[in-house]
């Protein structure tokens, strides 16, 4: 097929203010660029969308360098090389880029992360439970969580790419698995299909009162994926020594300000302190030193069917900011990827 003279591409018109709006984002097309030297010319086939783009929408300090407005928005795409100006890569290799949201994209052939081998799972697992985000469970539970048998692992955004995995890990090394997720759908999914132990609904309004019933023997490990009115509820739960890996806080991603009320802080410290609690953040790439293995054994988990997970198909690069702000409310049924 003749390569087209223009790429199409989304950027950032503005920044939000709050939740964003369709305002924010702006289509447009531009002329193809050409690889220079070491390059590649890709064409990105799938567009990985993540919570983790809200925060590079906005300015200020984080741990990755926020979009300027007018710059294309970020995020993992699953590529295929069409034009080569780099020794090891040819057209037709299938790649994990960070190509970002547009139809094509110049990459340095050295800063691809990986060639892609649909043998081992379909390629677009490269941007879910087989690449980012089930690396940081895989990184979250290995590292911070460490499940042991018989203890008791709660996890959030349970139906997401991140807390699907992180669920089914822990079961597999013996854990009791309490999931958290939105609606009946997802509920009814995670224990019937992934095999929780026991699901609940964030959105019930007696939803403290359920997790505790659902954690007689407390909490040991949290993965915290919201933060927000559920880590209220896990908070008295916790027993001496729990781990919580903090992995990411979406409930608060569109918050402008801090919530009024009681200063609690003093009441966190104390649970930290007298309860031994091992609160920890990271970045799953804190831990890329263990990508291979992450690698090889989520790969023999996928092919065993011992890990299963959910995609949630958007089709069109249009209809990428729309799935953006649906993806923070929970209007997401698995890994949000985008067919270009
Ligand atoms: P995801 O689960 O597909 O999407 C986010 C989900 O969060 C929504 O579907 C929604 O599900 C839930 N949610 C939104 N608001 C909520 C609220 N107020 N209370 C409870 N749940 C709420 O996303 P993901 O890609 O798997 O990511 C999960 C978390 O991991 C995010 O916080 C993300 O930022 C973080 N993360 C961190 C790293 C790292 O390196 N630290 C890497 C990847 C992802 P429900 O319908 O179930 O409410």
């Amino acid at each position: 097929m003749p390569l087209s003279s223009t790429l199409t591409r989304i950027v950032l018109a503005a920044r939000p203010q709050g939740e964003p709006t369709a305002d924010n984002f702006r289509l447009e097309q531009v002329p193809m660029p050409s690889p220079g030297e070491g390059q590649v010319l890709l064409r990105n086939h799938y567009l990985s969308l993540d919570p983790y783009m809200r925060g590079r929408m906005n300015a200020g300090r984080s741990y990755a360098k926020p979009v300027e407005i007018g710059e294309v928005m970020d995020g993992g795409t699953v590529s295929e090389v069409i034009e080569s100006r780099h020794p090891d890569l040819t057209p037709g290799d299938m790649v994990l880029a960070h190509g970002g949201w547009q139809t094509h994209a110049i990459a340095d052939g050295r800063a691809l992360k990986r060639k892609l081998d649909a043998g081992i799972a379909p390629l677009t697992t490269a941007l879910g439970v087989y690449g980012m985000p089930g690396f940081t469970a895989y990184v979250g539970l290995h590292e911070i969580g460490k499940p042991q048998p018989g203890e008791t692992v709660v996890v959030a955004a349970a139906s997401g790419p991140v807390g699907a995995t992180v669920g089914q890990i822990a079961r597999l090394q013996g854990a009791r698995t309490v999931g958290i997720a939105g609606g009946e759908r997802k509920r009814a999914y995670l224990q019937d299909e992934l095999g929780f132990d026991v699901v609940l609904d964030h959105r019930a309004p007696d939803f403290a009162a359920q997790l505790r019933a659902a954690c007689p023997q407390g909490i040991d490990v949290y993965f915290e994926n919201v933060g927000g009115a559920v880590f209220d509820a896990v908070l008295p739960l916790l027993n001496d020594f729990a781990r919580i890996p903090v992995c990411g806080l979406v409930a608060h991603y569109n918050d402008r300000a801090l919530p009024a009320g009681p200063d609690r802080l003093p009441m966190l410290l104390s649970h930290i302190l007298t309860r031994h609690l091992t609160v920890r953040g990271f970045i799953q790439h804190d831990f890329i030193q263990l990508y291979p293995q992450f690698l090889r054994e989520m790969g023999g988990w996928l092919q065993e069917g011992r890990i299963k997970y959910r995609e949630d198909q958007v089709d069109g690069l249009e209809n990428a900011p729309a799935a953006l702000i649906g993806l923070l409310k929970g209007e997401n049924f698995g890994k949000v990827v985008v067919k270009l």
